[in-house]
């Protein structure tokens, strides 16, 4: 089987749901040729789904080991999804640079509402529409101007090789009123944050965990033509939580990639990001 592997995981040492060796067993089960590790960085703040900064010593080690005991089996590499928050705390601060990381994520889960409220975006869509009365008024495109611009920020400070779950926001704000995605407003700040990410020279992931639950992508299948417009790198990563887990949805998303006339994903070989043919899906392989 091509293509199979996976550069956006969770485990144990944030809010996965088991040791980080059960997630590597289930690739190697599944025959995958590369797999990363992609835990939560820490916070400045106590955070539940996060790696503690104090535990950051033991989750390189453990890796480091894992590496080892599966050397010429499956290439393992070590990464970190980190949030962009504000000024201080985004993939491009020292610390994170510092760190003996072999590549980075960059994501937005939250954001400030013009309060300085901390808001997290990535929750479920009863919680969303909360927020959103709550703390919005109700003004949805408020809310979604911010994630944009967190966005945009994130990308201006860079420091990470590629964008985790683009647009993942439009599930929740389509909960709120199914009309505002499908706009030229919100297309326009897609299509600006999009020009960014090539202008930065950066890759964008289509984050497959939620094809099971909700059969959607992210970035969403409608947005990919902005992705092959502006000749955006990709890599397909499963998100995931559980080990059962680590290839769900990818091979859905692979076909219909080639389906849209996409030809490569990124792959890591040897520690670096090449671009691999998309292998016939679901023909004689
Ligand atoms: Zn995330
Ligand atoms: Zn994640």
């Amino acid at each position: 089987m091509p293509n199979l592997t996976n550069y956006h995981s969770h485990c144990s040492f944030c809010d996965g749901k088991a040791p980080l060796e059960a997630f590597v067993e289930s690739a190697v089960g599944l025959g995958f040729t590369s797999y990363g590790v992609s835990s939560h960085a820490p916070l400045p703040f106590p955070a539940k789904w996060a790696l503690e900064q104090e535990r950051v010593g033991d989750y390189l080690a453990e890796i480091e080991r894992l590496k080892k005991k599966f050397c010429g089996q499956i290439e393992l590499y070590a990464a970190m999804e980190i949030d962009y928050l504000n000024e201080e705390q985004h993939p491009a601060i020292d610390y994170f640079q510092q760190l003996s990381l072999d590549y980075r994520i960059g994501s937005v889960h939250i954001v400030y509402t013009p309060e300085g409220k901390m808001i997290d975006t990535d929750t479920n869509a009863e919680n969303f529409k909360q927020i959103l009365e709550q703390d919005f008024r109700g003004d949805l495109k408020q809310l979604v101007a911010i994630y944009f611009e967190s966005s945009m920020r994130m990308l201006e400070y860079g420091g990470f090789d590629f964008v985790g779950h683009a647009n993942k926001i439009s599930y929740n704000v389509e909960q709120c009123d199914p009309f505002l995605t499908q706009g030229e407003w919100y297309k326009k700040k897609l299509t600006d944050f999009f020009a960014l990410v090539a202008e930065k020279e950066l890759r964008v992931e289509i984050n497959t965990k939620a094809y099971l639950s909700k059969g959607c992508f992210f970035p969403r299948i409608e947005n990919w033509k902005i992705l092959k417009k502006f000749n955006i790198p990709i890599v397909v990563n499963s998100d995931a939580h559980r080990p059962e887990l680590v290839n769900a949805g990818r091979m859905e998303a692979l076909e219909a990639l080639q389906e849209m006339g996409f030809r490569t994903v990124g792959e890591l070989h040897a520690g670096k990001w090449v671009e691999m043919p998309l292998e016939g899906m679901g023909c004689n392989f």
